[in-house]
Order: C-alpha cells, then sequence, then structure tokens
C-alpha cells in the first residue's frame, strides 16, 4: 500500500467511484458525505456503454449485470407509439461491445459501498473549509462530534450541483442555473416485458427503463417554471401522460404515489476553466452537472473517477503533474457532453411548437439508422485508460 491519503467529499455515485478508484490503486481514502445514511435517492438509472465500461474497469461490472438489466436503448416514439426512429440494438451492442445497463440507483450506491473498507466511510460530516497549496492539502469538517481537520495529499470535491468545493476555490464561477423541465421519476415492480425506449410529445418527454429483478424505472420530463409542487405528484404525471400510449398509462397505474419523486433540472451552464486547484480535483456533478437528455450525468462522474484513479497510481508521486493530466483528460470530454446534452433537450423533450414537432418527426423518419446509431453510440464509445 502506499502511504497517500485522499479525502473525498460526497458519498453519491461519483465520490464512491472516485474513492473505490484510489482505494484500487492502494491509495488510502476517506470518504466525508453530510448526510445521516450512506444512500442514494432516486429511482432507476441509465448508464451508457461508456458507464459500463468504466464499471469493468471498477471490477463492478460483472455484479452489476447481474443485477440490472443489460439493454441497448430502442429508439424513440411519438405519444401514440409510433415510433420515430429504430436503433439497431445488436448492432450497436456490436459497436460498443457491451449493452447499456438499467439499474436501481440504490443497488449501484450499495455494489460501489460494499467494495470499499467500511472504515473509509464517514456519514454526518459536512464538509465546511478545504484548503490547498502544492504540497498539501487540509479538510475541515463538522462531524456529530464537533469540528475536525484531516492532512490529505488530494482532495477530490464530489459534492455535487451545489458543490461548495467549487463554490469556494472557485467563488466567481456562475452558479448552476435552471434548465426550464421539471422530471418525476419511479423505480416500480413491473414484471412485464417492456423496451427500454423514450416517447416525445409537445415539450415533454417519457422514458421507460427495466431495470433487473422485474422491476422497471421511469421518468416523465415537462416544461415548467421551477418549483412546482403537486400535493399528488402521481396524479401531476397522469395529467400530464396518461392519456399517451401503451404501456404508460399501466405504469402510472402500478406506481405507488409515494414513490414519485419530483425534481427540477439544474445544470453547470458555464463550464468550469479547470476541475483541478492544488490539490484539489472536482468531479461528478460538481464539475459538471448536465441536463439529463444523454443519460450521462453519472456516466460521466463514473469515468471521471477512473481516470482520476489511474493518473495518480504512482500515489502522491509526482501528483500535481497527474491532475493536470486528469484535468486535460476529464474536461474537454465532460464538457462537451454537457453541451451535447443541451442540445438534445432542447431538440427532444424541449421542443413544443406544432410546427418543429412535425418537422422533427420528419426528419427522423428520413434518418437512416445506422445515421441514428452513430449519433446515440457517440458519447457512449468510451474506453478506460488502458495500464
Ligand atoms: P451527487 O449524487 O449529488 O452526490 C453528492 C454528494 O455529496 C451527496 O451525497 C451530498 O449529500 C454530498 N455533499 C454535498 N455537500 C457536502 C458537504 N459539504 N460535505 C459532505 N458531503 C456533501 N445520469 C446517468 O448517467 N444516467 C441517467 O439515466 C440519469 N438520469 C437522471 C435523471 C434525473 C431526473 C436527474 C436529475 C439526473 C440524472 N442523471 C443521470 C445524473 C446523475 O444522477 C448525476 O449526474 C449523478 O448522480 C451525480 O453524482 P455525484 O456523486 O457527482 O453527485
Amino acid at each position: 500500500m502506499n502511504d497517500a491519503h485522499a479525502v473525498v467529499v460526497g458519498g453519491g455515485i461519483g465520490g464512491l467511484s472516485a474513492a473505490l478508484a484510489l482505494h484500487r490503486h492502494e491509495w488510502r481514502v476517506t470518504v466525508l458525505e453530510r448526510a445521516a445514511e450512506l444512500r442514494e435517492v432516486g429511482a432507476g438509472l441509465s448508464l451508457m456503454a461508456n458507464a459500463v465500461r468504466g464499471l469493468d474497469a471498477l471490477g463492478l461490472g460483472p455484479a452489476l449485470r447481474r443485477s440490472g438489466h443489460g439493454e441497448a436503448p430502442g429508439g424513440i416514439r411519438d405519444r401514440h407509439g409510433r415510433w420515430l426512429s429504430r436503433v439497431d440494438a445488436a448492432e450497436m451492442v456490436r459497436q460498443l461491445g457491451t449493452t447499456a445497463l438499467g439499474v436501481h440507483r440504490a443497488t449501484l450506491h450499495r455494489t460501489l459501498r460494499e467494495a470499499l473498507p467500511a472504515s473509509s466511510l464517514h456519514t454526518n460530516a459536512e464538509v465546511e473549509h478545504v484548503e490547498s497549496d502544492p504540497d498539501r492539502a487540509e479538510v475541515r469538517y463538522r462531524g456529530p462530534d464537533g469540528p475536525h481537520t484531516l492532512d490529505a495529499d488530494l482532495v477530490v470535491g464530489a459534492d455535487g450541483l451545489r458543490s461548495r468545493v467549487r463554490a469556494q476555490l472557485w467563488p466567481q464561477h456562475p452558479a448552476p442555473v435552471y434548465q426550464g423541465s421539471t422530471a418525476w421519476r419511479a423505480a416500480i415492480a413491473f414484471p412485464d416485458p417492456v423496451p427500454a425506449a423514450i416517447t416525445w410529445g409537445p415539450g415533454a418527454e417519457f422514458g421507460m427503463v427495466p431495470i433487473g429483478d422485474g422491476q422497471l424505472y421511469w421518468y416523465g420530463a415537462l416544461n415548467a417554471p421551477p418549483g412546482g409542487h403537486a400535493a399528488d405528484e402521481r396524479a401531476a404525471v397522469r395529467d400530464h401522460f396518461g392519456d399517451w400510449h401503451a404501456p404508460i398509462p399501466a405504469l402510472l397505474a402500478a406506481t405507488p404515489p409515494d414513490v414519485v419523486l419530483r425534481n427540477d433540472i439544474h445544470h453547470l451552464a458555464v463550464p468550469l476553466p479547470s476541475y483541478v486547484q492544488g490539490r484539489v480535483a472536482l468531479l461528478g456533478d460538481a464539475a459538471h452537472a448536465m441536463t439529463p437528455n444523454l443519460g450521462q450525468g453519472a456516466g460521466q462522474a463514473i469515468e471521471d473517477a477512473v481516470v482520476l484513479g489511474a493518473v495518480c497510481a504512482r500515489g502522491a508521486e509526482g501528483l500535481p503533474a497527474a491532475l493536470v493530466a486528469y484535468d486535460a483528460q476529464r474536461r474537454p470530454r465532460s464538457q462537451a457532453v454537457a453541451r451535447a446534452s443541451v442540445v438534445a433537450g432542447r431538440f427532444g423533450q424541449r421542443l413544443h411548437h406544432p410546427i418543429a414537432l412535425a418537422l422533427r418527426a420528419a426528419a427522423l423518419r428520413l434518418t437512416p439508422g445506422r445515421v441514428a446509431l452513430r449519433s446515440m453510440a457517440r458519447y457512449a464509445d468510451w474506453r478506460p485508460p488502458v495500464g
């Protein structure tokens, strides 16, 4: 074991992936999570082929393939159920070398957690301050028994959309903004076979993803002002999507009202000038919170983690240069994916004018299958660094 120590701020999918990547390269890791319990809120998750490859590199691919559901996305329908674009799933798998994976977030989070030494995970630990110079870093946090200070060779800021680490180190950087859409999601028991696919309507999108073990994850996203809430969110989803094509009404009928989550979609619209300052590296939503339109937010966090582990394989030795390499490998790609996600949302879920919808439907129907496949596979075609 090298004697290098990393403190990871945040125990979400990004933070735990980073901790695991570093742990596999023999770092001692300390994960500080402010919540009282280490768990993942939210329903399911689509992990594209790049994310699945990242999880393979972390040694978790086989377990997650067993508990999740492997399937390439089937395509896009209109709200009457007519296919606008179909993807040749077998060809996609052949090109990418793996399927995408639908998983329950709780399963992914638990699998990551269980791969780490229990002693490295600290809950009720709210990070208040991070300091770094070229030679060392320090993290101050408040635990249940009062304030603590930790020395670290490396600090990983994986504290999500509203990252305190980002705000502290890049104080002038614009805060995340509202994308203009609200999203409902749920994971439900639904044993009937359903293809992983999305459906577009005016200013709206409904997606369904089998996540293994007879469970299905659905989401519905809609153009809306921010801050909306309904006393009964499932009823609100039914108002908007209840007359869409089968099996959407059946999925909503099979959804217990209390499992429906609702979130407004925010993203870091202005890209950061760097993911690294001194011995601090940002990762996941803290670095590049993106809209969910390409299903890539967690995937990019997993990629970040794998690359961070790889560049830090020699421990604290040469760390500043390793972090420069991390920034160079991760920033252009993750920011390109974030930009593409905004564009995908503009052309997809957010489009609402009837003429634009008709033009889009015509364009999609005319697009040859191989072109649709290429555009869907574009960002999923990533491989972890070798060695
Ligand atoms: P987070 O999950 O936000 O974790 C940050 C953690 O840091 C939290 O546990 C928080 O409590 C903790 N924390 C914060 N501040 C502090 C502090 N000061 N001290 C200590 N701890 C702190 N991505 C996909 O790949 N596929 C999808 O299908 C997909 N669908 C999505 C659907 C929706 C509606 C949304 C909103 C997002 C979706 N995403 C998807 C994106 C994905 O959920 C995120 O990109 C991913 O979860 C980010 O993980 P993270 O660990 O970076 O951040």
